[in-house]
């Protein structure tokens, strides 16, 4: 009979078979993955709690438009940043997956990450290794299976718990996510069926949908027979030195190559392929099938490296890695887009001025012989302070009023409109057009000056 869990299971796999990969344990590429797996999970699991002047080192709050960067705020006036920083990031992608193939997906991304390194590994130790999982799943229902599944699943929960909060954490500040946490719960509806919702997603995601998120459903992995060609690195089998395969017998002469045919790169692939087969969308460079097979070689003494990083063209030619034309156009454009982005961060001012005259109007006769123009301000606070600002015309002839209620304090990331007049006795005007500069400070220390027009008659 089909039970609930192994309808689950099943559903996990919608176009292929469960995987029960084999442990590559003990290879020299497992062991660093591991490493890099444990400062890539203390990073991500850390960040959300580093501050800088009170205030997340990093934020990405979505729902307010609202992003810190390495302690920097960014606001919705930011927007053309965070599209150029978007721009050069896609691009940086596609010029590392048509050098490096997925190297990222192998080494750094979160889902390989959390997949092998945590997931996986616990399923291991408690249901045993790929041939005892596979037996635990065809057995029927008894109290050791229930016993195995319910601490499983139990600590897959809670890690999808730790993920969530950590998630969100990015997303609202952990401050906030502590209020919800501790706060009385009538109060924060919102944000514990946001935190349970993201559970039962990231528990699915690792529990049950697992590999099929690199072979199915990620976009990343489907770009791949786009951006890959035969000079790209990827894992690759070397089928000039591998073939014929065949198994290892004392009295056969026939001539063959190294593979004997043993399939453990088989067995240790997560994604259950052939990397003999060549180059597989399924393939996402998790280096498995490279430990393995170089244990096999240690063992029949023949060199390692039969499964490698290599291209295609290396592999049929012996050729090294070029940085060829496609290469170098990518890069040319990827190295502008960092220079823009780079000159427009450091050109980016903490408190953004416009300041022009009213348009449609030119200048106003006043009965008190003095002339005026109308002069309208924007000013956008960038910082996580207010600002308290000041406006002052360096021509002395001329004299500041402003339309209602001064533009004196500016709050955090907001933007304040106002307006005001510019005078200056008629007999002073010498020409229709003069040059009036206009200083700006923010808290005492001079920010801007703006430079525009007065408009007057001239006698
Ligand atoms: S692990 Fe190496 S030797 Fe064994 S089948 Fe794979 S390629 Fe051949
Ligand atoms: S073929 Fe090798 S590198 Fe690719 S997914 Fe399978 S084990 Fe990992």
């Amino acid at each position: 009979m089909t039970t609930a869990d192994d309808l689950l299971e099943d559903l996990a796999i919608t176009s292929g078979k469960r995987q029960y990969p084999r442990l590559p344990e003990g290879g020299r590429l497992y062991r660093w993955r591991g490493i890099v797996a444990g400062v890539l999970l203390l990073t991500l699991f850390g960040l959300p709690w580093l501050e800088f002047e009170g205030h997340p080192l990093f934020l990405f709050n979505v729902l307010e438009r609202k992003f810190i960067f390495f302690g920097v705020p960014f606001w919705p006036q930011d927007f053309h940043l965070v599209a150029i920083g978007l721009l050069t990031f896609i691009l940086f992608i596609v010029v590392f997956t048509v050098a490096f193939g997925r190297l990222w997906c192998g080494w750094a991304c979160p889902q390989t990450v959390f997949m092998e390194m945590i997931f996986r590994k616990i399923e291991n130790w408690i249901e045993g290794d790929y041939k005892a999982q596979k037996r635990l799943q065809a057995a029927t229902w008894t109290a050791e299976k229930i016993r195995k599944k319910a601490l499983k699943h139990g600590l897959f929960l809670l890690i999808a718990f730790a993920i969530s909060n950590t998630f969100l954490a990015y997303i609202i500040g952990k401050d906030e996510l502590l209020r919800i946490q501790t706060d009385d719960p009538a109060n924060h509806l919102g944000g514990l069926a946001a935190i349970l919702i993201f559970t039962v997603l990231f528990y699915l995601v690792f529990a049950k949908v697992r590999e099929m998120v690199c072979v199915v459903i990620c976009p990343y992995g489907r770009l791949q027979g786009v951006l890959l060609d035969k000079k790209s690195i990827v894992v690759a089998y070397d089928y000039v030195r591998g073939e014929p395969r065949g198994k290892l017998k004392k009295q056969d002469t026939a001539p063959k190559g190294d593979c004997v045919d043993c399939s453990l790169c088989v067995q240790v692939c997560p994604t259950g392929i052939d990397i003999r087969k060549g180059t597989q969308l399924e393939c996402i460079n998790c280096t498995a099938c490279i430990d393995a097979c170089d244990g096999v070689m240690n063992k029949i003494q023949k060199p390692i490296g039969l499964i490698r990083y290599a291209s295609q063209e290396g592999i049929e030619q012996h050729k090294k890695f070029r940085f060829d034309g496609r290469l170098q156009a990518y890069t040319a454009v990827l190295v502008v887009l960092i220079s823009v982005l780079s000159y427009l961060l450091i050109n980016r001012k903490d408190v953004e001025t416009t300041v022009l005259r009213a348009s449609g109007l030119t200048f106003q006769q006043q009965d008190n012989g003095q002339v005026s123009n109308l002069y309208t301000v924007e000013v956008i606070n960038k910082t996580f302070r207010p600002i308290e600002l000041n406006f002052k015309v360096k021509n002395p002839d001329f004299q500041l009023q402003y339309v209602g209620q001064a533009l004196k304090t500016v709050r955090p990331g907001e933007l304040t409109k106002g307006s005001f007049f510019l005078l200056t006795p008629a007999k002073k005007i010498t020409e229709n057009k003069t040059p009036i500069e206009i200083e700006v400070t923010a808290n005492g220390q001079l920010i801007d000056q703006v430079k525009t027009n007065f408009m007057g008659p001239v006698e």
